[in-house]
Order: C-alpha cells, then structure tokens, then sequence
C-alpha cells in the first residue's frame, strides 16, 4: 500500500476534471481525495502499487477533452487511511498559479437539451456544463468557484444544486450551471431602454426585429454584438452609416455550418476552426452567389463567418435560419460594451432595440479571427476562446507585465515559464480605449497575483502604451518594434538561437529614428542586429499617409525622379488637386512632415495606388489586402530582385525601384492587374529567399503584419523549403502587433535575468 501525492496545473478547472479524477480513482478501487487550489487541482491517492500505477498513466490519457495538463508531479508517501474517495471543498491563498479557461463555445450535450421540448432547460439560452460555456468573461478571481464569477448573485435551484453537487453529472461543479428556474433572464429593451418584453418572448420579437430589417444589439458572452440581417442591403447599409463605419468588411454569423457553406468555400480544416470550442470568425473566400449584400464586405472577396457559439446564439439563429451581420458592439476604436446601462447610453443611437440579460459580464472579450494558411490556423485577433491561455516557453521568466504597441493592442504578463497574452484591446486612439488598456493589465496582474519585476514596453516615444509603462513605478524596458516581432515568433515556435527574421509590417520605431517596416533582422531574444532593409522613400503628411495609399506612391516616386515626379501622368497623382500637389511636392523637398520609411505596408499601398486598385484607404491595411485580393494562382514568374550594397557593416538595401518599373511596363502593356500584383508578391518572396541566401542561418522567422497576406506567407514559405531553408510562422499567437507582447516579455526576460 502506497499515497500518491499529485499536483497538476493547467487548464483543469471547470471542464469536469475533479469528476473525471473521482470516476478514476473509483474504477481503480483507490481511496483518497481531489480538490481544486490556487495552484491547480491536487489528489491524493492510496491503494496497491499496482493500481496507483494504473491511475498514474490513465490519468493523462482519459482526461476530459477540454483539459490541458501542463505539469504533473508527485511524490510516493506513507498511506494516511483515508476510508473512501471524496471531492473536497476549494482552497484559497498561496501563489496563484491555475490557469484560467476561455469562454468556451456551447458543447453537443447542451445544444440538444436546449433544443428538446421535454427538457427542462429547452430554450433556456445560458445552458452550460463542464464542457462548455463562460469562463474568462465572468471570472472575478482564482480559484474558479461560483462565487468568484459573476453568477454569485444567482441561488442555484434545488434541482441545479443536485447537478452541481453529484461527481457524476456533467454539471458537477460547472459554476455557470443555471436553468430556467435559477439562472439569468432575458429581456428586450427599445432603443432607449424601455422595456418590450421577458423571456422567452423577448427572444422571439428580436427575432421579428431582425426578419422585419432592424439593428439588434445582443449581449452576449463577452460584451454586445450589433446583429442585422445580412442579406437585407439596407439594413446593413443602416448599420455601417450610424456605427460610421464605412467600407471595412463586417463579420456574418450562420445559423449552421450548412448555412457557412453557401456562404463561403470551406476545406476540411476551415470547417473543423468553424466547429472548435473557440469558434471563431473565420476568414474565407465567399461564393459569388451566397445572397449576401453587397455592403456586407465592399470589394472583398473574402467573408469572415462564425457559427453560433452560446445557446443565445443558437436559438435566435435557429429562429431566423438566414446569415446575420454580428460586430462587436461598440462606437469606432473604443472598447466593446459589457454593461446593458452603457449599452442604451452609447449605442441607443446607433441601434433600434436591445437584447439583454442579466449576467454580467465581468470583462470584454470580443470575438477571436482566425484565417487558414499553410494548412493550420493563424489567429488574426486573439480574444474568446484563445484568450488567456499562456503561451507556455521552454525556460522560466521573471514576472513582468508587457504593454503592447498601439494598433490592435494586447498586453501580458509572464508568471514561471508562462505568458499569458490578454484579450485583443484594439486601436489605442481613443481616451476610452487607453483606459481600457490599464484596466486589462490591472486585471491580469490581479488575478494571477503578479507583480512585475520590469515593465516591457514600445521603443516608440510617443506611444501611449509606453507612456502607461512609464507612468506605473517599475524599472522599464523599451523594446524595439520589430526586435519584439521576431521575439514573438521565436517564443512561439520555441526557437533558441539565432534565427534570420523577416519582420515586415506597416510601422515601427526603429532603432535609427526612422520609420521601419520592410526588415530583416539577425538575433534572438537577447539582441539582434538588422542584416536587409527596403529602400527608404518618405512619407508624405506622416499619418495621413498610412490612410492614402497615393502619398506612399508619390514618396516613391519622388525618391527616385525629385521634383519632376509631380508632373508625371499617373492617375493617382490627378486625385491631388493642383494646389494640394504644390504643397505635397514642396513638404517632399524639405523632408517637413514627410518621415522616412522602409515600410514593406506602404509599399504595398504604392503598388494600389500605381495600379489604380486603390488611392485612399478608409481603414488601416486596407489597399494592402486589396493587393493581395487580386493575386491570381497560377503565375509563377517574378519582377527581378535586386540588393544592393550600401557599405561596410551596413545592411543590404532591396531597391523597389526595377520592381516598380518592371510592374509600370506590365501595366502599359496591359497585363491584368492581377497576374501584376502575382509577380509583385513572387519577387517578395523571392527577395526573402535572397537575404536568406546572403546570411546563410538556416531557419527564417515570417513575422510582422505583411504576413496575415495567406499568399505572401504561403509562398516565402514555400521557397524558403524548396531553397533548403526551414522557415518559421505564427500560429497561436497573431503575426501582427497582437503579437507584439509576447515578443517584448521574451526580451525584457532576456535583459532582466
Ligand atoms: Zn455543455
Ligand atoms: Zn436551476
Ligand atoms: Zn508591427
């Protein structure tokens, strides 16, 4: 006779692990007991040697689908006569190290219960087991216990307590658990928050506002969406004009994956993303003929698409049984809305009635993007369902607190030889958003109780990220943009060494002043040095260039003709008017307002401009996706790749400037736009496998924004193999600044230990 002492962290908490463990240790006879603690779960076992061993090795094998071991240890001690197997109560205190869960899509189980008209959860929209539903959106602290999650104010039902309280049931210790008798209510408010009706009935007339053309905001698992039907073009028209939101694409829910499939192509691999726990919205390409209005996603031929994910979801979608419009629910570049009050201040103008319940919602989490290339999921924006699982390295890191750059921001705090990555925040434009910025990093080093040796922020001086950074009383280490990318893809991918990195994105500090965007840098986490740049141009009216493509176009031009390039006749350049024209080329002369740049994005933006794809932007990357829209399968040929050499010790320069006359004289030959835009990207990719030629290290990190391009990513990827080179991309952790946190811990790691 033997004890175990077993200690087990990840995700074990709420997805019936203490329930598995108890049936475990039942079938092998053992005697003992498992309960949840800060740190994780922990069991303690006695029995013959025989069975412990048994138990020892099922225990990773037969673990409920939802869980994730991340370490097990025990230790062998003498039996301590327990008389049977018991689940006992939570602990509290100690370092906090249990992992939270993310809100976790509606499961198999539930989705029939609710819609089985003899059950007693039929219909009942917040139906939740083990297995599924709220997590990160309603947690307040660790352990996760109901009454540390936000349904504390709900007394479970004698019958939901039996649930609750049997080891056998799929809803033992699932702390969401409510039904129709206990649980949150429904309710649906007008436009400016009167009540319409409860229930069930609310239920049903939203879904008679949607079919009758009218915006619903709906409240759901992480703040609100705004829902509108998707085949009605003035309904969604109505939409974008009072969420001011002009031309970028507007995620589509379906009411089922048959519903996704008229909508957009789907492999294999898409379809099994759109059924994951995490249902995500997923990028891809839509079929011409799916009775989507136009308005839906201008000039795209691309459609983001989700399935429902909470039995809400299901329900009202069961209802409409068409593709409704669901974005997040918010005004431009602030937060989500999480609260029903908030809701009817700051969205009574845009909507015309309100789905509420009464369930708060602890924090936003908005809705993950996710897009396939190379055959794997890449996640474009990381919220429900990714987030807060860490991202787990190979050595252990001091505690520190990341703050992100300032597009699509994320923060993140490290804790042993996890990061936890924080939800995606967004652009940092607005007040509302910047304050939403410290809340979430307040929050993560709450709940996970850290607190932060150094704080990792933007080298960037005028980031508001960094000025968070600086204001919080911690030693602050300032991270090179671009260093912070090729970080995040070393960690992510586990990669010790020097790596050559191709880090191209829109912008970023660079370590010379300038702009940086199209790099290729030689380091690791600890230091790296940059080997290839792209030919510098500027930027004409700094900001107001990255949303006119045309002034990226006129910087080249000017860069490689002066003066004389305003004269010249292309068509992008007659946008400007006469006087606008004089003052550009004067500001270009004098370099005034006009930064330099090696951005590979603005380069992307010239290319639309020169081709007349596209001359102002109305959102950030826009012009740049459109350039990789046009891009047609079957052009293998490129524009001729040249580098040159600046000087000693210097970095090699890629020179656009025969990439550009090349594509010119396709252009007046009238080659398609597309098989242009094919080649351009061709001789990108070419480029890579050009440097990564030069340098000689055999494995290649594709990181930065230019890699959410599936084409410019497949391709690099595909040379680089077929050049002998192993190439490294993002999967789990975004490529674009979303990703940028991680990138800065791992450095900040390396500096502080
Ligand atoms: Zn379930
Ligand atoms: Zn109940
Ligand atoms: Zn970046």
């Amino acid at each position: 006779m033997r004890r175990l002492k077993i200690a087990i962290r990840g995700v074990v908490q709420g997805v019936g692990f203490r329930p598995f463990v108890y049936r475990l240790a039942s079938e092998e006879a053992l005697v003992g007991w498992v309960r949840n603690g800060p740190q994780g779960v922990f069991i303690e076992v006695e029995g013959p040697q025989r069975s412990l061993d048994e138990f020892l090795l099922r225990l990773p094998q037969e673990k409920p689908p939802l869980s994730f071991i991340q370490s097990l240890e025990y230790s062998v001690l003498e039996p301590a006569g327990y008389p049977d197997f018991r689940i006992r109560r939570s602990l509290d205190g100690g370092e906090k190290q249990a992992l939270i869960l993310p809100d976790v899509a509606t499961c198999p189980l539930c989705r029939e219960e609710v819609f089985s008209p003899g059950d007693r959860r039929y219909r009942y929209p917040f139906t939740n087991c083990t297995l599924c539903g709220p997590r990160f959106s309603i947690i307040q602290a660790l352990p996760y216990d109901r009454r540390h999650t936000t349904m504390k104010k709900f007394a479970m039902c004698e019958r939901c307590a039996r649930e609750y309280d049997e080891p056998r049931n799929r809803r033992f210790h699932a702390q969401p658990n409510a039904c129709p008798e206990c649980g949150p209510q429904l309710a649906l408010w007008d436009g400016a928050g009167a009540p319409l009706a409860e229930r069930d009935a609310a239920l049903c007339q939203a879904a008679d506002a949607v079919r009758r053309g009218e915006v619903l905001a709906l409240k759901g698992i992480g703040g609100f969406q705004l829902l509108a039907d998707a085949r009605n073009e003035a309904a969604v028209a109505r939409l974008r004009q009072r969420k001011r939101r002009e031309e970028k694409p507007l995620a589509v829910m379906c009411p089922d994956l048959e519903g996704a499939r008229r909508c957009v192509h789907l492999s294999a691999i898409e379809e099994q993303v759109l059924l994951s726990p995490q249902s995500p919205i997923l990028l891809a390409r839509r079929r011409p003929a799916a009775g989507i209005a136009p308005s839906v996603a201008p000039g795209n031929p691309h459609l983001g698409v989700m399935l429902p994910y909470s039995p809400l979801h299901h329900l009202l979608m069961s209802d409409l049984g068409f593709p409704v419009v669901a974005t997040s629910g918010n005004l431009q570049d602030e937060p989500i809305v999480t609260d029903e009050e908030e809701a009817v201040a700051t969205l009574g103008g845009i909507v015309d009635c309100f789905l509420v319940h009464d369930r708060p919602i602890e924090r936003y989490v908005d809705d993950s993007v996710v897009r396939v290339q190379l055959g794997r999921e890449v996640v474009l924006r990381r919220a429900r369902g990714y987030a807060p699982l860490p991202v787990t390295l190979k050595q252990k890191l001091p505690p520190l607190l990341a703050v992100g750059a300032h597009l699509k921001n994320t923060v993140a705090i490290s804790r042993g030889r996890d990061v936890i990555l924080s939800q995606h925040i967004g652009d940092l434009e607005t007040a509302q958003a910047f304050f939403a910025h410290r809340k979430v990093f307040e929050d993560l080093l709450r709940l996970y109780d850290v607190k932060p040796r150094a704080v990792a922020c933007d080298a960037h001086p005028d980031y508001l990220s960094s000025q968070h950074a600086r204001e919080l009383g911690f030693p602050v280490v300032e991270v090179f943009h671009h260093h912070a990318h090729l970080a995040s893809c070393l960690a992510e991918n586990e990669l010790d060494g020097e790596v050559l990195g191709a880090t191209w994105d829109g912008a970023g500090f660079g370590e010379d002043g300038t702009i940086w965007g199209g790099e290729f840098l030689v380091g690791d986490a600890g230091g790296c040095h940059r080997v290839a740049t792209f030919r510098p141009f500027r930027l004409v009216g700094g900001e107001q260039a990255m949303r006119e493509p045309r002034r990226s176009a006129l910087g080249l031009l000017f860069e490689m003709e002066g003066e004389a390039a305003l004269e010249r006749p292309w068509s992008f350049l007659k946008g400007f008017s006469e006087g606008e024209r004089h003052l550009l080329g004067q500001m270009l002369a004098r370099g005034s307002n006009s930064p330099i740049t090696s951005s590979c994005g603005r380069l992307f933006d010239a290319v639309a401009a020169f081709l007349g794809i596209k001359a102002v932007s109305t959102f950030e990357g826009q012009a740049a996706m459109m350039v990789e829209f046009a891009v047609q399968e079957g052009v293998d040929d490129s524009y001729p790749v040249s580098l040159l050499i600046a000087g000693e010790g210097q970095p090699l320069v890629f020179d656009w400037e025969p990439v550009l006359h090349a594509m010119l004289r396709d252009q007046e030959r009238g080659v398609e736009a597309g098989v242009i835009c094919t080649r351009f990207h061709n001789a990108l990719a070419e480029l890579i496998v050009e440097v990564a030629r030069q340098v000689g290290l055999e494995r290649v990190a594709l990181t930065g924004g230019c890699f959410q391009n599936r084409y410019l990513t497949e391709r690099a990827f595909h040379r680089l193999e077929e050049a002998g080179f192993r190439p490294f991309t993002h999967q789990r952790v975004p490529p674009n600044d979303g990703g940028i946190a991680l990138g800065q811990i791992a450095v900040a790691a390396a500096k502080v230990a």
